[in-house]
């Protein structure tokens, strides 16, 4: 069953701050709402370039994004290349490590994957082995491979 794809609305954003015992302070918000938009996780600098304009320093959105990763409402990765990446959580998949992302070795854009891609088989061998935390695919994107 597919859920439709939500767009932000402020009170949706607010609810979910609620529920995750957070105060829904406008750079929270602000953030949530930004990631909402995005297609694929957004490093700390990403995210904070966006944010400037709304008054927002660097460091108020690292600390948020920390905050919001601790409440479990964004899931944090880092694919191999020391930048740690942001994305909303999404509800469906919230643990198993959740959905692929394809990392392109050249550029560095990260490209989120269907979760289906992940047979419930490779997974539960992976579980065997240890705790996933992160499934990634490496290789040059499409763009690069020109
Ligand atoms: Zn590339
Ligand atoms: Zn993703």
């Amino acid at each position: 069953m597919a859920a439709p794809a939500k767009t932000g609305n402020l009170a949706e954003v607010q609810e979910t701050l609620r529920k995750a015992g957070l105060r829904s302070t406008s750079a929270r918000l602000a953030v949530i709402q930004f990631l909402r938009k995005a297609t694929r996780p957004l490093s700390h600098a990403e995210v904070a370039a966006e944010m400037s304009p709304l008054g927002l320093d660097k460091a108020t959105v690292f600390r948020n994004l920390n905050d919001l990763t601790e409440a479990g409402l964004l899931s944090r990765s880092e694919l191999g290349d020391h930048v740690w990446r942001f994305e909303l959580r999404d509800e469906k998949h919230s643990h198993g490590g959740g959905h692929p992302h394809f990392l392109c070795v050249d550029c560095g854009s990260v490209t989120c994957l269907p979760d289906a891609l992940v047979s419930p088989r490779l997974k539960q061998k992976a579980e065997a082995v240890g705790r996933i935390t992160e499934i990634l695919v490496r290789g040059h994107c499409r763009k690069c491979v020109g």
